[in-house]
């Protein structure tokens, strides 16, 4: 193999490999190194119970990508060429209410909004209003805002900013007024895994809900590693290399510019023009063969966020929702009240446990792909503290989370007795950073960068760094985690515009 490049990308989660992909399709030379044996990173699909069981680790929800172009336009081929393929999935999520019943979300504004009338004439309204909104304007300002780009001059663009501003809780409390619907737009608000109440956080429950209401829970065919295959796929046909178990421990920095790596069992590769690096930006500055002010002010500003916590089932059949036309299958529901919720997350933040009435997602991919495993992979997905002072979880605490998240379900959902469940296995926020050392503390989104003016920010928002021909991907750079291929896109359309290549004709805006 030839160690020298036009460009190396370190890391082979999807970002990079995105970020990758565009640069091969540009014509560059590019290396990927993955310090794993596998790719993906948190989009991995692994037998993690039962031979032939394949779980989804992390992601399942393909849904924020579903907006970026390299998605929505196919701009790599990878739907035509490279065999992604993705459901739309309908419902898109269900939440069960106590008794017989559910609020049923559709890929579908219009029965989605003759569910909530059932509830609140109000809230349907609402919802139609907000979409209306969305769709009017506000979605071009989020997606400029998503891409890294300066957002377009005009009222909707004011509008958005302020929308921002504000916290989630407030836009979910003042948009809606009945219990169940407020439930149900204050779960879909959180599922970023940024605390609700935190200003900053207030496009997010429309965003979230248009995405719902458009993509349902977007699915990948074969599971959530579909995509880093696909992306892997793409740099190989254009005579790029990705190459597994090279965790690159040392940034070469020669005359204030990166002009390659060395990987922890000795071997150096060399990139003539670039050098971008998914791996975590709290790592990176020890790493570096030079000072860096910049990414030493970035590193001593990140903190992990909220921590999650996964159990995955191997299950005989699927698990149903009760609702009013009987007994449903899906492939998202979800529970946990916004008071529960925000207890829960005060509580995670104080690194205690409070799981009384938690924001749980359950996910069920063989609802809709059911050539995963010959019965059902299950999954409930909530957020856990990261243990104070350097503790770590014990098994025995991670078991009882597991066990109390179990019977909570229970009481809304059918099939998750004892008989159906042939194997579970959960994971704390210890043992999901251990499984990608990018989930530093057990985030899952890539933690967030507290400001000097006390704003959060959830992704570093340069992917230029003070050093020449070193830039910034993955989930610590902007708009930050979630399976969105923005930071990636983002990398990729900045080396370009550096290297005096013309992005535009691969990359619709924005
Ligand atoms: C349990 C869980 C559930 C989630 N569910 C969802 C969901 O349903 N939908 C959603 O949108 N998001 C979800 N997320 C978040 C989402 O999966 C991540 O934000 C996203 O996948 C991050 O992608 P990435 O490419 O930026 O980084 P990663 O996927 O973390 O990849 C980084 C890769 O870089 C490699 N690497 C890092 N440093 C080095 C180095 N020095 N040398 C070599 N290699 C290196 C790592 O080994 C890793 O493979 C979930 C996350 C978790 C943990």
């Amino acid at each position: 193999m030839n160690n020298e490049s036009d460009v190396i990308v370190v890391g082979a989660g999807h970002n990079a490999l995105s970020c990758a992909a565009y640069l091969a399709e540009a014509g560059l030379g590019v290396t990927v190194l993955e310090g794993r044996d596998v790719i993906g990173g948190n989009t991995i699909t692994e037998e993690l119970t039962l031979p032939g069981w394949r779980h989804d680790s992390c992601s399942s929800a393909h849904v924020v990508i579903q907006s970026n172009p390299m998605i929505s336009n196919d701009e790599l081929g990878l739907k035509e060429k490279y065999g992604l393929r993705y459901i739309v999935t309908d419902p898109a999520v269900v939440l069960p209410i106590k008794g017989d019943d559910a609020l049923i979300i559709h890929p579908d504004i219009d029965r989605t909004a003759v569910n909530f009338e059932r509830f609140s004439v109000h809230d349907a309204d609402a919802l139609r209003e907000m979409m209306r909104e969305w769709d009017a304007g506000l979605k071009f300002a989020h997606a400029h805002f998503q891409a890294g780009l300066p957002l377009p001059e005009n009222e909707w663009t004011t509008r958005y900013n302020e929308l921002r501003a504000r916290s989630a809780w407030d836009v979910v409390m003042d948009t809606f007024e009945h219990t169940e619907i407020r439930r149900a737009a204050m779960w879909m608000g959180f599922a970023t895994i940024q605390p609700p109440e935190r200003p900053g956080t207030g496009a997010i429950p429309a965003a979230i809900i248009a995405g719902r209401l458009k993509f349902g829970w977007t699915t990948p065919i074969g599971g959530s590693g579909a995509l880093p295959d696909a992306l892997a796929a793409h740099v190989r046909d254009h005579g790029g290399d990705v190459v597994t178990s090279a965790w690159v421990q040392r940034f070469l920095v020669d005359d204030g510019r990166c002009v390659g790596v060395t990987t922890s069992d000795g071997r150096t590769f060399r990139a003539t023009k670039a050098v971008i690096t998914a791996s975590h930006i709290q790592t990176l500055p020890s790493s570096l063969g030079a000072a860096s002010p910049t990414l030493s002010d970035a590193a001593a500003k990140w903190r992990p966020g909220l921590s999650v916590f996964a159990v995955h089932f191997a299950c005989s059949t699927h698990v149903t929702y009760r609702s009013a036309q009987g007994p449903i299958t899906a492939v998202a529901g979800g529970l946990g009240s916004p008071d529960g919720l925000r207890r829960q997350v005060a509580a995670a933040l104080e690194g205690r446990v409070d799981a009384d009435d938690p924001w749980l997602l359950m996910v069920d991919s063989t609802a809709v792909d059911p050539g995963r495993a010959p019965g059902a992979v299950f999954k409930f997905l909530t957020i856990a503290p990261e243990l104070r002072d350097g503790r770590s979880w014990t098994e025995e605490q991670t078991d009882d989370y597991a066990c109390g998240l179990l019977d909570f379900a229970r009481q809304y959902v059918e099939g998750l007795d004892d008989e159906n469940i042939l194997a579970m296995r959960p994971e704390s926020p210890t043992t999901i950073s251990a499984h990608n050392l990018a989930n530093i503390g057990g985030s899952c989104h890539g933690g967030e960068f507290l400001l000097d003016d006390g704003s959060v920010i959830p992704g570093w928002l340069d992917c230029r760094t003070d050093i020449e021909g070193l830039y910034l991907t993955g989930s610590t750079s902007h708009p930050g985690g979630s399976v969105s291929g923005r930071p990636g896109r983002n990398s990729a359309r900045v080396v370009m515009e550096d290297l005096g290549i013309d992005s535009s004709t691969m990359m619709s805006r924005p």
